[in-house]
């Protein structure tokens, strides 16, 4: 095991869905027969997902892995192993799931409540499920697919291709001005007076610092020079790989380009501080890397209403 197991770029350090410590032990997945005894073992543990949400324990706080559900080899999906015990995750019926009543909750809801070990395996299982939901067929030949490699990738049954799960990078930033005020959107979507930073998906044949440049001129008409990673997350609604940055802005100057944001204003920090406090703006919630990037320009976590916005 290495030191940095779990641990995330120390721009935005332990990001809610970035804290996975279970080892992925991607060689097992090729291993049938050591899958079938460790299916079958007694220390075995099973996520049970549905829909995007994860079956918790009695208390809440932790996710329920003690029961192993009848479903055949195709449907057990390996996550991987940690302190000697074999990890897998099933998708269950929606029915089960309402007949489980309140105790499956949504990623949403739990991402930040669970420990690490916790937070990791929902992500990856949740992911994985998202993805098999919608790739049930060959993108060459539209023939159906199987799962493959413990749920890892899909092989058509007609020609034999292999399909592997997808994730789509999209990147998410804190623009700053030379007097270190913070540019914050608003989306017509959104419930009043959210604000967050702006984001948007990488296109094809685009470097991220240049997905970075692109998006904040398309939706806000402000210049970005100088660009700076500050760490990354998965949030697999459905699959997306959110990569967080910091921009300098060149120019400040807001032109509202793109109709998904309706707002977009500059703040200080006493500014943004009084909106929080006054309950005149919500802040992004605090599994999101977009309230991190926030904070990390911040200086300090903050307290907000926001919270309660999922
Ligand atoms: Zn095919």
């Amino acid at each position: 095991m290495t030191a940095n197991r779990g641990v995330t770029h120390r721009g935005l350090p332990d990001l809610s869905l970035s804290r996975a410590v279970v080892d992925r032990t991607a060689l097992r997945r090729i291993d049938d027969a050591w899958l079938a005894a460790a299916w079958e073992s007694p220390d075995v543990h099973v996520v049970r997902t549905a829909s995007g949400t994860a079956a918790l324990s009695a208390d809440g706080d932790e996710l329920d892995l003690g029961r192993r559900p009848e479903v055949p080899p195709e449907r057990r999906f390996f996550l991987g192993e940690h302190e000697g015990v074999p990890f897998f995750s099933v998708e269950v019926e929606e029915a089960e799931a309402a007949e489980a009543g309140d105790r499956f909750r949504s990623l949403r809801e739990i991402g930040a409540v669970l420990g690490a070990r916790d937070a990791g395996l929902v992500v990856h299982a949740i992911a994985l499920a998202n993805w098999h939901a919608t790739h049930r067929h060959c993108p060459r030949c539209g023939a159906a697919t199987r799962v493959a490699m413990a749920g890892h990738s899909r092989v058509c049954e007609a020609d034999g291709s292999e399909h592997y799960p997808r994730t789509d990078p999209a990147v998410i930033m804190s623009v700053v001005d030379d007097d270190d005020r913070l540019l914050l959107g608003h989306q017509s979507a959104w419930p009043d007076r959210r604000f967050s930073t702006l984001a948007g998906f990488v296109e094809p044949g685009e470097s991220l610092e240049q997905a970075v440049r692109r998006e904040v001129a398309e939706e806000v008409g402000v210049a970005v020079g100088e660009v700076d990673y500050l760490g990354s997350q998965p949030w697999p609604f459905p699959s997306s790989l959110m990569l967080g940055f910091t921009a300098h802005a060149l120019t400040t100057e807001v032109t509202l380009h793109d109709a998904e944001i309706a707002q977009a204003r500059w703040f200080t920090r006493a500014s943004l501080r009084d909106d929080v406090r006054r309950g005149e703006l919500l802040l992004p919630p605090p599994i999101s890397i977009a309230r991190r990037l926030v904070e990390h320009w911040y200086g300090e976590p903050m307290d907000s209403s926001g919270d309660a916005w999922r």
